[in-house]
């Protein structure tokens, strides 16, 4: 132990030297609440690292191969659900990139921007509006703090037609864990202004190395950005029955594939809409977890919202937007229970008669006002906070002016399997996961994305409190278990976390993975465990 401590203090000396002594951080209280996350994970922190520039991070990587200490990168560390800024295994030093937030370019011709890793969706956003831009983001329904980089390197996705992020993208700039720098695509060539608009370059294409793995640092990306439409509409629907929403997805795969929609298509169940309005009900449920089907319809039927709700945008000329509603109102004709056309305006005058809307809409809008607001300004790119409300479902607290999850002891643990965007796959995926959650005593919070033509993203989360005695091991013992299920019916995830899982396949493909990791990373410096078998 004397030996190991003398070898931290030896290369926090040594990174010191490079970052100064204020960018090096020992301290017991920030390291135990970089290692929270909003579950279990028990891997330790002994150090947190702050760079200001590349060239630091390489010297970095050096200082950790020498004293053999591995380094494990974040952006802005808020990967809730997957692990927060915990590592995947214990004993790195946190990189946190967090000082390296430029925008470095906007091209509003070309519609892309090029940032570092510590620009946030809130930053973009802002600097778009202030220069009067009349290019829109995505955002994602996490914090407006999120890095933009941090969820482009997880692959997650948002709700515009831009939302499957890491098909959005091009032109990385990365350090290799040596400490060597390389460009993607058409990056390699310096001074050539093709890298930022045609990801592929020349020859084998690299980009997809760097996302889900541990073989390098991505330190500035450009991405591209959805010039704004004339018009835009959101539609908003929803289904009363549990087994509706089979023809549903068939419906909007068929209005993807042919091009009428664009957007991603957020499906939520009943119980993701009430965590969206509500924390727990309590009174309801004389404080009996979980909340069992019966009372679940009856809050729902009580408040307006479906067993099913969904939300999607529509984007284009006022004729082509026209064109699109009457090819929705068809396609879901028969199959939904409700189906609402959401503009500016409609919105607008929602929220100044937030309850004799209901005579115009039929929608019940006055709790649920915030969180239609939410989901319409995330169509349009506007990162919101309120969904991060949620997080606090459990809790017997409300949620502060300020959630953080980590911190209040929030449990959330997410689980997402990617299947094909058919109706059959939908109901079996979500019969899974309603089945696994409440017999293991946890609501079974669903969402269905079709975030493509052809796939359909599931989103399952645990939510419970943290501060509840026996609540962790329970919510593991139910991750577990809702894993082994998927990985049964061979639904694998589109991401996982630091717990891991599902990795293992073809044994070619974990070969020649482990063989670029130890051609790339002799000294093993870079985020052990990642996306590792
Ligand atoms: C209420 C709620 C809603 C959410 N909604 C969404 C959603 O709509 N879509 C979605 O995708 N997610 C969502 N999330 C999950 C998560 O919070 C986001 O994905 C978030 O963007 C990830 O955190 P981050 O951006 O801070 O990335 P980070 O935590 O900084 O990075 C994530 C991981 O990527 C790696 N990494 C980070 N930076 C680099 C780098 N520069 N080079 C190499 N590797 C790097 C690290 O291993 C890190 O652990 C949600 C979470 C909550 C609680």
């Amino acid at each position: 132990l004397e030996a190991s401590l003398n070898t931290l203090e030896c290369a926090c000396a040594a990174w010191a030297a490079v970052l100064g002594q204020e960018n090096v951080t020992t301290q017991a209280g920030e390291l135990r609440a970089a290692e929270t996350a909003t579950f279990p994970t028990g891997h330790r922190i002994p150090a947190i690292l702050r760079p200001g520039n590349r060239e630091e991070i390489s010297e970095c990587l050096r200082v950790a191969a020498r004293f053999q200490i591995p380094l494990y990168p974040i952006s802005s560390g808020r990967n809730w659900g997957y692990g927060s800024r915990a590592p995947a295994a214990s004993g790195c030093a946190l990189l946190d990139l967090r000082r390296m937030n430029r925008i470095l370019e906007i091209d509003e011709e070309l519609a892309y921007v090029t940032v570092e890793p510590g620009v946030t969706q809130q930053q973009l956003y802002d600097c778009l509006r202030d220069r009067g831009s009349r290019l829109w983001m995505d955002a994602t329904g996490a914090s407006p703090h999120c890095s933009l980089i941090g969820n482009t390197m997880e692959r997650g996705f948002g709700h515009t037609p831009y939302g499957d992020h890491a098909s959005q993208v091009c032109g990385l700039e990365v350090i290799l864990p040596t400490g060597e720098c390389l460009c993607t695509g058409f990056g390699r060539f310096s001074g050539t202004a093709s890298a930022p608009v045609y990801r592929w370059g020349v020859g084998p294409s690299l980009d997809g190395l760097f996302t889900q793995s541990n073989l390098g640092i991505v330190t500035r990306m450009s991405l591209w950005l959805m010039p704004a439409p004339d018009c835009f509409q959101a539609f908003l629907f929803r289904c009363d029955q549990d087994e509706a929403v089979a023809p549903v997805v068939d419906a909007l795969r068929r209005l993807r594939l042919a091009g009428v929609l664009r957007s991603a298509v957020h499906i939520g169940n009943s119980y993701k809409i009430l965590a969206g309005v509500q924390q727990y009900p309590w009174n309801e449920t004389a404080g009996r977890t979980p909340l069992d089907r019966t009372v679940m319809r009856q809050l729902a039927s009580r408040m307006h919202f479906g067993s099913w709700n969904g939300s999607g945008g529509l984007y284009g000329t006022t004729a082509q937007v026209a064109a699109a509603r009457r090819a929705i109102r068809d396609a879901l004709r028969g199959r939904v229970d409700k189906l609402q056309f959401l503009d500016d305006r409609t919105l607008e005058m929602a929220a100044r008669f937030s309850s004799p809307v209901r005579w115009v809409t039929g929608w019940d809008l006055s709790r649920s006002l915030e969180l239609v607001r939410s989901v319409y300004g995330l169509l349009k790119g506007i990162p919101t906070v309120a969904p991060l409300r949620g997080t606090y479902w459990r809790k017997r607290m409300p949620p502060p002016a300020d959630p953080d999850p980590d911190r209040d002891g929030c449990g959330l643990l997410w689980c997402s399997p990617m299947v094909p965007a058919t109706g059959v796959h939908a109901m079996a995926v979500t019969r899974i996961a309603s089945e696994t959650l409440l017999s293991n005593g946890f609501e079974p919070s669903i969402s269905l994305t079709l975030l493509t033509e052809r796939a359909l993203c599931c989103v399952i989360s645990i939510g419970y409190d943290r501060d509840v005695e026996g609540e962790d091991d329970r919510a593991l013992a139910c991750y577990r278990a809702l894993t082994a299920e998927l990985e049964h019916a061979n639904y694998p995830p589109y991401r996982h976390g630091v717990l891991g899982g599902y990795m293992r396949g073809d044994a070619a493909h974990g070969n020649l993975l482990r063989l670029i990791k130890d051609r790339l990373d002799p000294d093993r410096v870079l985020a052990p465990g990642r996306y590792e078998e």
